[in-house]
């Protein structure tokens, strides 16, 4: 595998956001240990008890969510760039988001060509597995995520598209601005670490959405088959 096309430094995407993580982290963090404390204090009426349990708990959950958004496939070695299998790990992702779109009542369609891009694999997932999870949640009260890939002269185009909430054109020009969340308890970091990692990978994004109809993103990759 040759790696002349793309600089091995510029794949360490994830090795950079992990060191982000940590401080990202550690806000939920401290504020769990505080209201772990309060919760040692004498005489709590079992109400404040129950509101400091809560607020903890919800700040574990938040936690788990960053650390889900930069390493749901992160391994402690160094990332190799190799040849990926679109097709493949595409369908591997469908596996994994599958009873979270049962959740939601979303079914899922694809229509797949197999291509070969270079990079590394895990990030990829990574990538796309957050595009998908946006996907699914835009559509609380379901709808069809499609998932396709079209091979095009020396490119591949990787279409994940929805049939949610769609965004307004200032929700649009923030995405993958870092903390930009229409959630309740969104992170706002799940867009950033795709956009990283596509754009470390020589991929282009495109966008296109309308309000109440759904979202496409389109990432076009070079081929290296
Ligand atoms: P989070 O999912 O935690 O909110 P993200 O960085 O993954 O953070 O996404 C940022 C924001 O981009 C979302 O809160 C949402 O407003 C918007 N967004 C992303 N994908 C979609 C989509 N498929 N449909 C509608 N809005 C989306
Ligand atoms: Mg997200």
């Amino acid at each position: 595998v040759k790696h002349t096309l793309m600089k091995i430094e510029k794949m360490e995407v994830l090795s950079q956001l992990a060191a982000s993580i940590s401080h990202e982290v550690k806000n939920p963090l401290t504020v769990i240990k505080g209201f772990l404390r309060l919760l040692h204090q004498e005489h709590l009426s079992s109400e404040k008890k129950l509101e400091y349990l809560s607020i903890a708990s919800s700040e574990l959950n938040r936690a788990e969510d960053i650390i889900n958004d930069y390493l749901t496939f992160a391994k402690p070695y160094p990332e190799v760039i190799e040849e990926i299998s679109v097709g493949a790990h595409l369908q591997k992702l469908m596996e994994i988001i599958g009873p979270m779109s049962h959740q939601h009542s979303v079914k899922i369609e694809a229509g797949i060509e197999e291509a070969v891009i270079k990079g590394n694999a895990r990030t990829f997932q990574q990538a796309f597995l957050n595009l998908m999870k946006n996907a699914v949640e835009a559509m609380p009260k379901g709808g069809t995520l499609t998932i396709r890939t079209v091979r095009e002269r020396g490119h591949v185009c990787i279409s994940i598209s929805d049939t949610g909430v769609g965004m307004t054109k200032s929700q649009k020009r923030r995405l993958g601005e870092p903390y930009f969340s229409t959630k309740e308890s969104g992170t706002g970091l799940g867009l950033l670490i795709s956009y990283r990692i596509i754009e470390a990978m020589n991929g282009k994004i495109g966008v296109t959405s309308s309000v109440g109809q759904g979202t496409e993103f389109r990432i076009t990759f070079p081929t290296a088959d």
